[in-house]
């Protein structure tokens, strides 16, 4: 089955792609659709599903979308959460990268000892107008002070997994997978859909 998903990250698709192997993801560009959804919802279901709804609205096919974040809850009652890939660009006036968003975090936690934090991922998945399904999952770890590792992206280099001793950063792509907020949603994901075709 051809699946639409609501993003226009092409990363995104290939890693989904490994996860959920048996059926194809093209992006709403791939079919001639330009997509953009505002994301106003204050949790990661809404915003999955609102993106769900409006990408469905728009091609009337199966589609696919995911929210994800880091949660602190130490951290102001759960900073980042749903703002984590924007954290820290309004402050700052432009938008961070990758390593400068990890800096300002760190720097906002210095006086924290309650380091917990955990990565959530939700998927809605939209099959038609009345048959929508969700799942979220999580990603439990600990936010180090100092940048760990060259792999993974977003948080990956601060996030910290004392069960295995690395930081996401240092885990290679199929070991995250394993584990991952995202690689789990995908995999319970990857079971429902095969159970619903
Ligand atoms: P979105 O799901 O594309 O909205 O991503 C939200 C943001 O959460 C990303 O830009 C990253 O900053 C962060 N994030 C989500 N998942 C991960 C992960 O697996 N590792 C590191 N950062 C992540």
């Amino acid at each position: 089955m051809n699946i639409i998903l609501a993003t226009g990250n092409r990363h995104k698709k290939r890693e989904l792609s490994q996860i959920i192997s048996s059926h194809d993801f093209l992006l709403p560009d791939d079919i001639g659709i330009s997509f953009h959804h505002e994301e106003t919802a204050d949790t990661f279901l809404g915003n999955s599903l609102g993106k769900a709804q409006a990408l469905f609205a728009a091609c009337g096919k199966p589609v696919l979308a995911d929210d994800s974040g880091l949660v602190i809850p130490a951290l102001h009652g759960g900073e980042p959460g749903i703002y984590s890939a924007r954290y820290g660009s309004e402050e700052s006036g432009h938008n961070l990268s990758d390593t400068e968003r990890n800096l300002y975090l760190l720097q906002n936690m210095r006086s924290i000892s309650d380091r917990s934090a955990f990565f959530v991922c939700c998927m809605a998945f939209m099959l038609d107008e009345y048959r929508v399904f969700t799942i979220q999952e999580t990603f439990h770890g600990k936010i180090i002070s100092k940048m760990q590792g060259t792999g993974g992206f977003g948080y990956d280099p601060i996030f910290y997994i004392p069960e295995l001793g690395k930081t996401a950063a240092q885990l290679s792509e199929s070991e995250k997978n394993s584990i991952s907020h995202r690689g789990k949603a995908g995999m319970r994901m990857a079971a429902l859909i095969q159970e619903l075709l």
